[in-house]
């Protein structure tokens, strides 16, 4: 019989880590319902002590996500744990993952304590947990450069206190495949208690070995692994879900695994992630990446029309990646744009249906067809990020070869409405400069770049722009079929991103 590998996403946590990608709570509980509808077996929905902000969406997501474990990250510490408990106690299934620093480089410089010490430590943390929940993760922070025996012990002692899952994070990716595979072996075969809990890998892709580093993993035993949708992750990402999970899915001969992944909502779940969080995927990227399917060359070409598995060996269907895409239209009505949405997982209430509907007959009265892609940026935008800070009200920009560029821009300011005007260097200038201005912020634009949402001459034009103030960074994202409104939507959003961490102090701490 195959095994059943269980799928722990940390977009929304470990995701979320990328630098310059936090996600408001509405943006994360349209995310986790993602997520849910893809199948996933536990969703790590944040790590509630670490701020408020994150306290908030993780009890927002417990209480919307219908059939995956709710995660919650925790130090082990009590405090640290009851807080956990606190944002994920209305879940259906609900999942406690704490975690302590195992490694002798660790030990030494961060934590300062001994080994008995720290055992001490994450059996105290398990038993704690263990008056909430039955439900419990222990992780070993960067296990891959921990003592194996060392590993087997603490492991063992928290399976006792009752741990289920036991987490070996590669959390330096520093890990390669034959190594964590034994290393993963012998933690199976050493681990008093193993048979009595699922051992999970965490992987980071520093080396560019996260999946490899996880598939190695699974092969010697793994029973779980930690996943994030696009790869997304602190510093070189984590390991990406789609590569995983289409790897098994690919190549059952080798791996004779399953997962309860729906493969067909693979690419949908991709894009919303890019189009939150503003970190497009390479065109290059595996499964997700927009040129992942296309065979460009002659030869190919030629044995793809004769026999498609001549160079395929997945079907772009099976990740959900259609040819033949629905449109609708200035003639579609409301009842086409709701069921449309329904389908795309969105289940919007009257009044935000309305005011798509409003939106979505001014983008078609602009563009002649309306896809999925066009949908989804109009939902954020509208429904979303309706409630942020700053909301553009109005934009008139003035540019050409004899008239010096000049931006007149209303913005909403916590529902007050603030205008301007004033110039800049060309037109995408000005309308940032009139921003900043209206706003009273001085933000640093590092990066503006723009692309389109789609094909075609009248495509939405996609704006990301990451932006520094002070020691924060963040990245911001807007479409619109002009490049101006496009780019001020995505310097809003950037702002927004900025005032968010003003108003949600991070508690700084080392994570897995
Ligand atoms: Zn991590």
């Amino acid at each position: 019989m195959n095994r059943t590998i269980t799928i722990f996403d940390t977009t929304l946590r470990d995701g979320e880590q990328s630098p310059g990608a936090s996600m408001n709570t509405a943006e994360k509980l349209r995310i986790a319902t993602h997520l849910d509808a893809l199948g996933v077996d536990v969703i790590e929905a944040g790590f509630p002590a670490s701020s408020p902000g994150d306290f908030e969406a993780v009890s927002r997501i417990s209480e919307t996500v219908k059939n995956a474990e709710v995660a919650a990250l925790c130090r082990a510490t009590a405090g640290d744990i009851d807080r956990a408990w606190e944002a994920i106690k209305d879940a259906v299934k609900p999942r406690i993952h704490t975690f302590i620093a195992t490694s002798d480089i660790h030990l030494e410089y961060k934590l300062r304590m001994g080994r008995d010490e720290v055992v001490e430590r994450a059996v105290a943390a398990v038993s704690h947990a263990r008056q909430y929940t039955d439900n419990i993760e222990f992780s070993a922070e960067d296990g891959s450069r921990t003592d194996p025996d060392f590993l087997c012990r603490i492991f063992g002692a928290v399976i006792e206190a009752g741990a289920t899952t036991v987490n070996l994070p590669d959390t330096v990716g520093y890990a390669v495949p034959s190594e964590f595979g034994e290393l993963v072996r012998h933690v199976m075969a050493n681990t008093p208690g193993m048979d009595k809990a699922t051992l999970s890998v965490h992987c980071h892709n520093d080396l560019g070995l996260a999946t490899a580093n996880t598939l190695a993993a699974i092969a010697a035993g793994a029973g779980q692994a930690e996943v994030t949708i696009n790869g997304i992750g602190e510093r070189a990402g984590n390991t990406a879900l789609e590569e995983v999970v289409m790897a098994l899915h690919t190549r059952p001969g080798t791996f004779p695994m399953e997962t309860g992944i729906d493969t067909t909502r693979i690419h949908a779940t991709g894009r919303l992630v890019s189009s939150i969080t503003g970190i497009m995927v390479q065109p290059n990227k595996a499964i997700v990446g927009a040129n992942a399917f296309s065979h460009e060359s002659g030869i190919h070409q030629d044995g793809m029309l004769k026999n498609p598995m001549t160079y395929e060996i997945m079907r772009p269907e099976t990740v959900g990646l259609t040819t033949n895409k629905l449109v609708l239209g200035k003639l579609s009505g409301r009842f086409a744009l709701r069921s449309r949405l329904e389908e795309m997982r969105y289940n919007l209430t009257e009044e935000e249906l309305n005011t798509v509907f409003e939106s979505f007959k001014v983008l078609a009265d602009r563009k002649k067809e309306i896809v999925d892609e066009d949908l989804e940026a109009l939902v954020t935008d509208v429904v979303l990020r309706s409630h942020e800070v700053y909301t553009l009200e109005y934009l008139h920009v003035t540019s050409g070869t004899t008239v010096y560029p000049m931006a007149s821009v209303r913005l909403g300011i916590n529902g007050k409405v603030k205008q301007g005007a004033f110039e800049g260097n060309g037109p995408i200038d000005a309308v940032f400069n009139t921003i900043a201005k209206i706003a009273g912020r001085e933000p640093e634009l590092l990066r503006f770049s723009i692309g389109a949402l789609t094909g075609g001459t009248d495509a939405q034009g996609e704006v990301t722009v990451r932006m520094k103030e002070g020691e924060h960074v963040s990245l911001g994202r807007g479409a619109d079929p002009d490049i101006i409104t496009a780019s001020a939507k995505a310097y809003i959003n950037g702002l927004n991103r900025l005032e968010y961490f003003k108003s949600n102090p991070v508690t700084s701490c080392d994570v897995i």
